[in-house]
């Protein structure tokens, strides 16, 4: 980068309206100053976005700023962590102006609704690429982990599966029918919604939590291997939203278990605390299965018959590959 396009992009990335008190020091210096509270740890995670393999390249600049922190904040709500701070690592092929005021606009618009301050980062030229890292508080004996889940308990997703997936594909194909369903799908895809909330609500509650990035097949599988059990999930309680309903072809519960970028929470709860935690969440949540004794993950149908998930609705709806 020049002097005049550094300048011009540190511009957009100063004038940010959050201001924490837990912040000595922020951007300008050669290293940020923070001071994390006394009682708890720091959660910490990081993630890349790249155009073309985790957004379409020609995603609006708003969305990839705000879906470059949702990922993350997604990444703490899962963890049952208070988001605090973020850095910020920009890869641009250019310094462009309206592209990058897009860009900021989406990124602290998230950034406001979470109190979350930018304490830094980097900005280099090259393909364009985008790292946040997100820094979190939550205490040790209060954190939710993958390895916790236990036979018995019940299974919860916020929200509903499968939109980010299909909204992929008709961003891919697009079609004009069915204008507001579409239009649902794809605003899902860009504009995910951490569920940090019910991240907090559910601390020292849930016995194990994920999001949802890669699926729900992958990530629950995630958390049944790290807790050393199985799952039945019901597939006819799963909750899909009516524009997925409208637009999924055959309605297929497969796709919308394979598909990624929804970023909604799947979390345990002991039979004991299913009524009172589930009271004092903020948004939609649904019982679609209970975790077993037995390993592995088994879907069933309404009148309890095993049903085979095959790769094909995976290999329809990944967000992974190249776009
Ligand atoms: P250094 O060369 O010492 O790493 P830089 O010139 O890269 O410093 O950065 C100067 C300041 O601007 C630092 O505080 C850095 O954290 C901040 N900064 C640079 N790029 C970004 C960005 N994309 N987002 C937020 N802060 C940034
Ligand atoms: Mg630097």
């Amino acid at each position: 980068m020049t002097c005049s396009e550094f300048d011009l992009i540190r511009h957009f990335f100063t004038e940010q309206s959050i201001r924490r008190t837990d912040v000595p020091l922020g951007i300008g210096d050669d290293a940020a100053l923070l001071s994390p509270p006394a009682d708890s740890l720091l959660a910490v995670s990081v993630d890349t976005l790249i155009a073309g393999i985790h957004f379409p390249l020609d995603t609006i600049a708003r969305a990839v700023g705000y879906k470059a922190l949702a990922v993350n904040l997604s990444d703490l709500a899962a963890m049952g962590a208070e988001p605090a701070w973020a850095t910020l690592a920009l890869t641009l092929p250019r310094a462009d102006t309206s592209w990058l005021s897009d860009f900021a606009q989406g990124f602290f618009e998230l950034a406001s609704t979470h109190n979350v301050q930018l304490v830094g980062g980097d900005t280099t030229r090259g393909p364009l690429s985008i790292t946040v890292q997100v820094t979190g508080f939550v205490s040790q004996e209060q954190a939710l982990l993958r390895n916790g889940a236990q036979p018995g308990d019940g299974i919860f997703l916020t929200g509903t599966v499968g939109d980010a997936g299909l909204g992929l594909r008709l961003y891919q194909q697009p079609s004009d029918t069915h204008c507001d369903a579409t239009m649902h799908l794809i605003h899902r895809l860009e504009f995910p919604t951490p569920r940090i909330a019910v991240g907090l609500a559910l601390r020292g509650r849930a016995s194990s939590a994920i999001d949802i990035s890669d699926g729900l097949a992958a990530d629950l599988g995630h958390v049944l291997t790290a807790s050393g059990v199985g799952a039945d999930i019901h597939v006819d309680q799963l909750p899909l939203s009516s524009a997925y309903r409208l637009l999924a072809p055959e309605n297929n519960w497969q796709t919308a278990v394979s598909a990624g970028d929804d970023y909604e929470l799947c979390f345990t709860l002991p039979a004991g605390l299913e009524t009172e935690v589930l009271a004092r969440l903020d948004c939609p949540c649904t019982r679609i299965g209970e975790i077993t004794a037995s390993p592995g993950l088994r879907w069933r149908d309404a009148n309890d018959q095993q049903l085979a998930l095959d790769n094909a609705g995976f290999d329809h709806f990944t967000s992974r590959k190249p776009q």
